[in-house]
């Protein structure tokens, strides 16, 4: 592969109005438009058949969402559909809930992540947070199961960090044998 062929060959790659470039340790190189789309693909442009494309949320929300779905809301996030949006590389599950802040309802899709290492969704009213249980909510965390990767990171991290503990603990012992 020539240098050029592949997004990871620049530092960082730039789109302004002198163009499409790519930088690498501080010097410019122009980047065809070709390349750039290949690069910056959509997933709405992908033909993927589980989502639909939405303009925004405010779209999703006021014309997508019936009114009796809104007044059925309730603080438990109910699934409503699949989309994706502009710039997006995947898609995403959104959910619509009433918040417990201000009783106000929204669709938002899962967010990550909350001090706690949760997701969470957020209310367009007032900002408020709802974190996404791991066990209430399972099936959020299970439709949405390919952009977690944290959520899994989370039990890796605790299963090294109880391996490390009993690898310690055993090494500990065995000293104390050996020196006793
Ligand atoms: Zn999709
Ligand atoms: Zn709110």
């Amino acid at each position: 592969m020539a240098f050029g062929d592949s997004p990871s060959d620049y530092d960082y790659t730039i789109w302004d109005t002198n163009g499409k470039r790519g930088m690498k340790d501080g010097k410019e190189y122009p980047i065809s438009e070709e390349r750039w789309l290949l690069w910056h693909k959509d997933h709405k442009d992908s033909g993927c058949t589980e989502c639909n494309f939405v303009q925004d949320k405010e779209t999703l929300f006021v014309y997508l969402v019936s009114r009796d779905l809104k007044e059925k809301a309730t603080f438990k996030p109910l699934f409503f559909r699949k989309f994706t949006m502009t710039g997006w590389t995947g898609h995403s599950g959104f959910y619509l809930f009433k918040c417990k802040s201000c009783h106000r309802v929204s669709i938002d899709y899962p967010h990550g992540y909350t001090s706690c290492g949760l997701m969470f969704l957020s209310c367009d009213n007032c900002q408020e947070k709802l974190p996404l249980e791991v066990i209430k909510d399972k099936t959020i965390y299970e439709r949405e199961g390919a952009f977690i990767p944290v959520a899994r990171s989370f039990r890796k991290n605790v299963w090294n960090v109880g391996l490390t503990l009993l690898a310690i603990l055993t090494f500990g012992i065995f000293l104390f044998r050996i020196l006793s």
